[in-house]
């Protein structure tokens, strides 16, 4: 029976108290100008005197008011950063990064002060005062520290956003912050927001008792005007290429904003609108003061923020300590030291940034025939990308004045939509997509779509146009489409994706009844029995009937590890044999999508490659992972950057796929380090094949983590008909489907067809209605493996009497054979012995 909803308490704005400001701040005068004309500026006493007196608040304000960058200073002037810290958190790593640097500038306070901190990478200092930090980092702070001691109020920034870990705090939060104060040491929380569905946290009287009050910092929008086109054209790449042609060549000056879904889609129409204003190219590289003092730094790194040779330095310097061949000791779960250190707080934000993910903007689709539209104007257009991988000098280009003359003409990605605000925009071009991993909630099976996005979002684009003066927007799609596709508002994250993950860190914490959490949207009840069934599938939890299942002391390994949970699996159970270099090769090769590419040619070098190396020398490889895990450490050898793109063109990896995995297995490695300290693993970029017992046990390894992705072959017998046998020779069951799945043909085990398997992925293919499902990423195992690695899923029925219990001398154990069933298909275990 829910009590009541109250109303949010009124906020009256009339009374005047002077606020004592204890902590004087110096301020550049450029910058102090700049803030006065800011709207939340006018409304600091308000804000101020609301929080000092409630403990929650939430603050809801136009993208562009001010919130991020001037609430955290109010606070800081009123003496909250004088004994413990201002936590700020931010959903994006760019917001993070970016937010901390602007702040710090404007209160003229260094680095050490206005810090950061996310996975992988922070600058935080005991003497810091304002920290930055993604949501992923604060939950695991909690998970040490629960009552969060070190700060004197929790900013929640984007909360509209939705992320899941920002929800999981809020809840967090609404029960620490009363336990807080009753305990005699204050704390607040402000939970800040873009204008839209606040009553999401207001009304929802399991969240907050009494709905905490909200202050809307109103500010000046400017109107703007939507234009629809009359057809929604396929390839909106190329209709924005042309919009922005258009604007340039014919309206008045004023910046023009670009949305579109991804960093390939950016990088390329960058490149093409560059190229339509050659006029401008000295222009594009022409150097500011500024661009002067990053340049050397841009020559060395490309496009990458990542830093391949540190990365490299930093292995061979790790090699050198370790001299000699590196051998692991043997680590006893028992002895599994979980992080107690701070500053590896952010060790669980798994997120990979939506950018980094698959990209599926292909220029092939490019139709350039109706190119109506030619690049006329002289005047040049100064074009900029804006993604959330771009290094921060580079992102901070669009904080720069233009170059004289020029229009600023920026392309981003949805980054741009709340999280960052850039100035002069008068006309924005919206695409009205966006890209989303979809999961299918019962059987996993993900795919990446790009989708419409919501009436809200389309919104928020819209506004970037109206911040300095009245603008435009140019919509790439039909007003019926916005009426009848787009949804009201984007589903919260937590509806949206697996929460795996999220339930084990829950539980990490103590949270054994996740149902009862007070979720802002709860996910749904059968997403969060799945999630905890393949939890305890995996060992990570107790198994129990009602999904109050207590983390064990292998889940609580698992967690340590900033990698999904089967990911996580493999890598503690890696102690072993000097494996876990290996380990940690393999899932940082797996988290990347689509290394291997599929030729498109008839003659097919690359498989006949990949079958060779399937079957070479000692290393016999019996799956698709084993290949991956050759071809990695292949390209290793390959010396030279250009010998590098040789060995790649030759053998169909994607170059960029080599680079990500290199950094995956860099970061991942120091994690372990700093985790695991008797580890003292190195990445050995150039680590030998592994040995044929060691890529058995790798084999093993990938199974006791993917046991929910086990795949049985149709049995051939029971087929009469040649066209039956013909239809169903790459048929496998899998576990959590009806219909069958079709082992794919870049498989290097389509030869060999094994009878049991493992795979990566499953997806499903529409060709005009005939769908099918897929599977690739094969590895093949031994039936008898099921037993020990996932005993979870197996349902053992008896003891058999035959063969006899064998006696083990090794391990001076006795081993029987059972008999038994595997999964919920029920299929037949093998002879096994346990
Ligand atoms: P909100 O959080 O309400 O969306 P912000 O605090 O992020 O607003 O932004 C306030 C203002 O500060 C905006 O006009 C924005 O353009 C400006 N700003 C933010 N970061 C920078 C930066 N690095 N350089 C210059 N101006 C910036
Ligand atoms: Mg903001």
């Amino acid at each position: 029976d829910p009590s009541p909803i109250k109303e949010p308490k009124k906020v009256t704005k009339q009374k005047v108290v002077t606020l004592t400001k204890y902590v004087h701040v110096e301020r550049d005068p450029e910058i102090q100008a700049a803030r006065l004309k800011l709207p939340i500026l006018a409304e600091e006493q308000v804000i101020m005197e609301t929080i000092n007196e409630n403990e929650i608040i939430i603050v809801a304000g136009e993208t562009g008011s001010g919130k991020t960058t001037q609430i955290p200073q109010f606070l800081y002037e009123a003496g909250y950063a004088e004994k413990k810290m201002i936590g700020v958190t931010e959903p994006r790593r760019v917001a993070a990064t970016s937010m901390s640097k602007r702040v710090g500038k404007e209160m003229s306070l260094s680095e050490k002060e206005v810090s950061y901190l996310i996975r992988f990478d922070g600058n935080c200092t005991d003497k810091t005062k304002i920290k930055f930090m993604t949501d992923g980092v604060l939950l695991k702070e909690i998970e040490n520290d629960f009552l969060l001691k070190k700060y004197s109020v929790i900013i929640l920034d984007e909360a509209h956003e939705r992320s899941s870990y920002t929800d999981i705090l809020v809840g967090l939060l609404s029960r620490i912050v009363p336990l807080r104060n009753k305990q005699k040491m204050p704390m607040k929380l402000i939970v800040m927001s873009a204008t839209l569905r606040v009553e999401d946290f207001t009304s929802n009287s399991k969240l907050f008792k009494v709905p905490p009050p909200v202050i809307n910092v109103e500010s000046r929008q400017f109107p703007v005007t939507s234009h629809f086109q009359k057809t929604t054209p396929k390839n909106y790449v190329q209709e924005a290429y042309k919009k922005s042609l258009k604007i340039h060549n014919k309206l008045p000056e004023g910046g023009i904003l670009i949305f579109l879904t991804g960093q390939k889609e950016v990088k390329y129409l960058v490149n093409k609108l560059r190229k339509a204003y050659p006029c401008n190219k000295d222009i594009n590289t022409q150097k500011t003061a500024s661009h002067l003092k990053t340049k050397k730094k841009q020559e060395v790194d490309s496009d990458d923020e990542f830093d391949v040779k540190k990365a490299l330095n930093h292995m061979k310097r790790a090699k050198k300590k370790f001299a000699s061949e590196i051998s692991l000791p043997k680590i006893n779960l028992d002895n599994y030291q979980l992080p107690t250190d701070d500053t590896m707080a952010d060790l669980l934000e798994h997120n990979l940034e939506d950018d980094e993910l698959s990209e599926n903007y292909d220029t092939e689709n490019e139709d350039d025939d109706d190119n109506e539209e030619v690049p006329m104007n002289k005047q040049p257009l100064w074009v900029l990308p804006l993604y959330s991988l771009l290094s921060t000098e580079k992102q901070n280009r669009i904080f720069e004045p233009v170059p004289e003359g020029s229009r600023l003409c920026i392309v981003s990605t949805n980054v741009a939509e709340t999280s960052l605000t850039i100035p002069n925009i008068k006309y924005v071009i919206d695409c009205g997509k966006q890209k989303t991993r979809l999961y299918d909630k019962i059987t996993g099976v993900s795919s990446y779509v790009v989708t419409f996005t919501s009436k809200a979002s389309a919104d928020q684009r819209a506004g970037r146009a109206g911040r300095t003066s009245a603008g435009h927007c140019y919509r790439l799609y039909s007003s019926a489409v916005y009426s009848n596709e787009f949804e009201d508002f984007s589903k919260p994250d937590i509806q949206k994706k697996p929460v795996d993950d999220l339930i084990l860190q829950m539980k990490c914490m103590g949270i054994d009844r996740v149902v009862n959490f007070p979720f802002p949207s709860p996910p749904d009840a059968d997403q969060l029995i799945m999630a905890e069934k393949r939890l305890q599938a995996l060992g990570a939890l107790e198994e129990t009937e009602n999904n109050v299942g207590k983390v064990t002391k292998l889940g609580k390994a698992i967690s340590a590890f900033p990698v999904a949970p089967r990911f996580g699996k493999m890598l503690a159970l890696s102690h072993q044999h000097d494996l876990l270099q290996y380990t940690v090769a393999l899932v940082s090769a797996l988290s990347v999508p689509e290394v291997l590419m599929e030729s498109k040619d008839s003659d097919n070098k690359w498989q006949q490659t990949r079958n060779k190396w399937a079957s070479d020398g000692n290393f016999l490889a019996l799956g698709d992972a084993m290949i991956l895990l050759r071809a990695v450490g292949a390209a290793e050898y390959a010396g030279s950057q250009n010998k590098l793109e040789e060995f790649c063109n030759l053998n169909g990896v994607r170059i960029k796929g080599v680079t990500e995995i290199r950094k995956l297995r860099v970061q991942l490695t120091n994690e372990i380090n700093l985790n695991i300290p008797q580890a003292n693993l190195c990445v050995d970029p150039q680590m030998k094949p592994p040995t044929e017992l060691q890529s058995k046990l790798l084999r093993q390894i990938l199974l006791s983590g993917m046991g929910d992705k086990v795949a049985h072959r149709i049995s051939q017998d029971e087929l009469t008909t040649k066209e039956e046998k013909r239809k169903m020779k790459y048929a496998y069951n899998v576990l959590d489907l009806q219909e069958h799945v079709i082992l794919h043909s870049a498989s290097v085990l389509r030869k060999k067809l094994p009878e049991w398997i493992i795979y990566q992925e499953a997806y499903e293919i529409d060709n005009d209605g005939n769908k099918k499902i897929f599977i690739r990423g094969i590895t093949e195992i031994e039936p008898e493996w099921l037993l020990t690695y996932c005993p979870k899923l197996c349902n053992v029925k008896q003891i058999r009497e035959e063969p006899m219990p064998r006696y083990d001398e090794k391990d001076g154990k006795i081993y029987s054979y059972v008999e038994g069933t595997f999964g919920r298909a029920a299929w037949d275990l093998p002879l096994a012995e346990m």
